[in-house]
């Protein structure tokens, strides 16, 4: 018999460790625990200790004996885990689940792309604030408080003279302020209108631009607005300019592409008529020049400002503006 505990727990859990299948184990547990084990042995010979050890050595036997169980235990459960091996938890041989990618929103997309077009044509890339002074967004673009074009662009007003811009045109007297002619800019970025209905929303994308120089003329406005279409579009895709009116430029011009879809044999996109409105555009109205003391009889220019939703829908085919804001990745994941 061993008479001490210390001994008999080192002996068992170095034999438990030391057990590779559930039959040793099982034996480990029989010559321990069991009805002729020795701790079994131990608690029944208990009466030949000293009687002032046998209290403390009956507990400490019984402690033991729940310990070894629950060591047993375990490494049967860890005996069960090994034999039953991959199947039983994690299949290492399942391929991994791809990481789902990011891209960007299809609006960036197309601005991308409108700006690399202007910019290879020899633009600069001007951003403006979204929150603006009514002197930018309207009176320098010669749009007087009061005056009936600013019901064109009803926007949010943050106070009487801070709005939110309602075109990114804000730009043009910014940058010409602080830069004399040869100026050529475009500006990309958000703008606002109370505007909500199928092929409106209250904010939406524009890239507007401005050249400035001596000797530019209506011809150079043609010239980089059909290259840019060509070059967005297909080089078969026709533009007309049809007279229009924009308070900031003078003579103003709506441009029209012949329709994308039907090219041009009419269809429900292009309400039949085989065109499209695609932007605005004009020479700059010497009002405007005259707010920012460039000298009119020196320098001409023109501008013009493209919606950026429209080219994406026009583009891609898309038949409701908000489905680019529902933020929906089945849709947005397409691009
Ligand atoms: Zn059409």
């Amino acid at each position: 018999m061993k008479n001490n505990i210390a001994d008999i727990e080192k002996e068992a859990l170095d034999q438990i460790s030391a057990t590779d299948s559930k039959d040793a184990l099982e034996q480990v547990s029989i010559r321990f625990l069991g009805r002729k084990g020795v701790l079994t042995g131990f608690l029944r010979n208990i009466s030949s200790l000293p009687e002032d050890e046998r209290p403390a050595a009956g507990k400490n036997a019984n402690l033991l004996k729940i310990k070894l169980e629950k060591e047993i235990r375990t490494a049967e459960a860890d005996l069960s885990a090994r034999d039953a091996g991959p199947s039983a938890g994690i299949d290492v041989t399942l391929p991994g689940r791809p990481a789902v990618k990011g891209a960007l929103h299809p609006i960036t997309q197309v601005m991308d792309e409108i700006c690399g077009i202007f910019m290879r044509l020899g633009f600069d890339v001007a951003e403006g604030p979204e929150v603006e002074t009514d002197y930018y967004n309207f009176e320098a673009l010669n749009i007087p408080k009061y005056h009936p074009a600013r019901d064109m662009q009803d926007t949010f007003y943050v106070s009487d003279n801070i709005v939110l811009r309602t075109h990114t045109s804000g730009s043009q007297p910014r940058v010409m302020e602080k830069n004399e002619p040869p100026v050529r800019i475009i500006s990309p970025g958000k703008v606002f209108r109370c505007d909500s209905d199928l092929t409106h929303t209250p904010m939406f994308h524009q890239v507007e631009g401005l050249m400035v120089d001596k000797d530019i003329s209506f011809g150079d406005l043609k010239g980089v607005l059909t290259t840019f279409v060509h070059q967005f579009f297909d080089e078969e895709t026709s533009l007309r300019f049809r007279p229009s009116f924009f308070p900031f430029t003078e003579p103003s011009a709506e441009v029209d592409i012949r329709c994308v879809m039907c090219r041009g044999k009419g269809c429900r996109v292009c309400s039949k008529t085989g065109w499209l409105e695609v932007l605005g555009s004009g020479m700059v109205h010497p009002a405007v020049f005259e707010n920012v003391g460039y000298d009119t009889d020196k320098y001409t220019g023109f501008a013009f400002g493209i919606g950026i939703e429209r080219m994406a829908m026009l583009k891609y085919g898309i038949d409701d503006i908000r489905k680019y804001f529902e933020n929906d990745v089945r849709f947005l994941g397409q691009f």
